[in-house]
């Protein structure tokens, strides 16, 4: 099984002399795989098909949006309507308000919703309310967990931060770094000394509930709850980030399947069907400190873009029929347990997990709780596994550590195709 990548190859290398290592965001660059990144020319359902002419069943699905297939017919169709009548305007339209309806009747702790344009900003801006609303400076995350490109939250993030060996991004200044603590995943006890230590310092906990930037990390029985009661207990607010898992772990994010109320939650990917939108939101009286309501100032040329919008609103119209969440979950989970059960034919060590239309697996001997032991994993059997794949026509995520996505478009022949495959690999892998 070889791919000729040569195209891939040559614009690569064009790439590279004008953008800061050929991609515009790192992850994308195969760097943590060893290789060079392929160059997509275009995409449909679950297939991408790349510049030199081969084909992929995709299990990125653009790191989560494309949860209909790419380029969904109604989506594409109500993109090219609405971009006709104007593609941005600066000015409200009645389809934001239309979309925050939506979006607050599938996450009702939702009391108020502010549109950006990227998951990074959602989680900028719902810490800054945060720390408005608390008067307190000091945050609190995981190892391992991403919520964007922030300064402050730019401190042992997972994603493409985990693989670079550059936990800390360079530029980010030490004052900034010093007030985002930051605790394991899945650790209560840790989570209750450090706001023993700072009882009034610590103005929010933001967390993937369900982790996808460590690879697929289900939260411990009991931890989720836990946070919800210490942040009550201490005053701080409870930030869920779902960008991820919002609108993909099941239509009401991992809030819905663990029934707990955070304060804030930011949502993102499915949430614009592939453009660019994202949202945060929550409590109405701390969302009342948000600009021009209030004295926390945050905006934006694009935001609630009347295109994405319009692709959020279809998007979300089509994933929120009826067993929509069950047909996706029931087709993520027959993968996840097949890839398991490969590898055990292939006597090799391997978990896999999966929540709704997210899955992910490491080749471990037991279950992945916290980025440590994430990283502790057979790094080099994923390496060669990823190869494998891709040389025979699957599109893994580039990284050990990232999740997968699986879309409504995959169906029980794609991932069969997918396992027989996964079976020649592994057999390959010593
Ligand atoms: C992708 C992601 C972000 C950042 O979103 P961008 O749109 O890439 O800025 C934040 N948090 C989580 C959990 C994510 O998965």
């Amino acid at each position: 099984m070889s791919l000729s990548l040569n195209q891939s190859k040559l614009l690569f290398e064009e790439a590279c002399a004008v953008i800061p290592g050929g991609v515009n965001s790192p992850v994308r660059a195969f760097r943590s795989v060893d290789g060079q990144p392929v160059f997509i020319k275009k995409a449909a359902g679950s297939r991408l098909w790349d510049e030199d002419g081969n084909e992929y069943i995709d299990y990125i699905g653009s790191w989560g949006p494309a949860i209909l297939g790419h380029a969904h017919p109604e989506v594409v169709r109500v993109i090219a309507d609405t971009a006709a009548d104007g593609i941005s305007f600066g000015a409200p339209t009645s389809k934001e308000t239309i979309l925050a309806k939506v979006v607050q009747s599938i996450f009702p702790s939702m009391d108020m919703i502010r549109f950006v344009s990227s998951g990074t900003e959602a989680c900028m801006s719902a810490l800054r309310v945060a720390r408005a609303f608390t008067g307190r400076s000091k945050i609190l995350k995981f190892e391992g967990c991403y919520h964007g490109h922030g300064d402050m939250l730019l401190v042992k993030a997972g994603s493409g931060a985990a693989t670079m060996g550059v936990p800390d991004s360079a530029g980010v200044p030490a004052a900034t770094a010093s007030d985002t603590l930051t605790v394991a995943y899945n650790d209560l006890g840790a989570v209750a000394a450090i706001f023993e230590r700072y009882p009034d310092d610590i103005g929010a906990l933001i967390v993937e509930p369900i982790v996808g930037n460590s690879g697929f990390i289900r939260p411990e029985e009991g931890f989720l709850e836990g946070l919800r009661a210490l942040c009550d207990k201490f005053g701080a607010l409870l930030i869920f980030d779902e960008v991820m898992t919002g609108f993909r772990v099941a239509l009401g994010g991992v809030q819905s399947i663990y029934d707990i109320k955070p304060d804030l939650t930011c949502l993102g990917k499915v949430i614009g069907g592939g453009m660019p939108i994202a949202a945060y939101g929550g409590r109405k009286d701390v969302m009342s400190k948000v600009a021009p309501l209030g004295p926390v100032y945050q905006a934006g040329t694009l935001s609630g873009n009347p295109v994405a919008v319009a692709s959020g609103l279809k998007t979300l119209e089509l994933i929120s029929q009826r067993d929509f969440f069950v047909n996706l979950g029931h087709v993520t989970s027959t993968l996840a347990k097949g890839l398991q059960q490969v590898a055990k034919r292939n006597n090799i060590d391997l978990v896999a997990d999966s929540a709704g239309g997210m899955f992910g697996f490491f080749f471990s001997k037991s279950r992945v709780r916290n980025f440590h032991e994430a990283k502790a994993c057979d790094i080099g059997k994923f390496k060669a596994f990823f190869w494998g794949m891709l040389h025979g026509g699957i599109y893994l995520a580039p990284s050990a550590f990232e999740a997968g996505f699986v879309s409504s478009a995959h169906t029980r022949d794609d991932v069969d195709k997918t396992l027989e495959l996964a079976d020649r690999v592994m057999r390959g892998l010593k």
